[in-house]
């Protein structure tokens, strides 16, 4: 069965990716910073963009990912970001990746956060 956001993500057209791209400010290291909505992410205090898709609040570096990047997260996986940068919406910067390889890069990265 497909989540809401699935289905909602599914169902995006280009004029919501044009809506999309109208919040993205391209910066000249490459990435995407959403100047949208944002929210703090669950188990991290970070914050995330978020877009409004038929009335509901997706994720902006999903939304990015998956109609943009065409990049489907299967269960298990998460959105890990190369640039290790939240507000980045860059498909490119996104990469897919097993939730327990998230979590290695998570503690060997974790002596030299900012
Ligand atoms: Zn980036």
């Amino acid at each position: 069965m497909m989540s809401k956001q699935a289905e909602l993500l599914a169902q995006a057209t280009q004029a919501d990716v044009d809506r999309f791209m109208k919040k993205v400010k391209k910066l000249p290291n490459g990435c995407w910073f959403w100047t949208g909505g944002r929210s703090r992410g669950q188990g991290n205090s970070l914050p995330y963009g978020t877009f409004s898709l038929q009335g509901r609040g997706v994720r902006a570096h999903v939304f990015a990912a998956e109609v943009i990047g065409k990049k489907v997260c299967p269960p298990g996986h998460h959105r890990d970001h190369t640039c290790e940068f939240s507000l980045c919406v860059n498909p490119d910067h996104i990469e897919i990746v097993p939730a327990s390889e998230n979590l290695k890069r998570r503690w060997s990265s974790g002596e030299h956060k900012k």
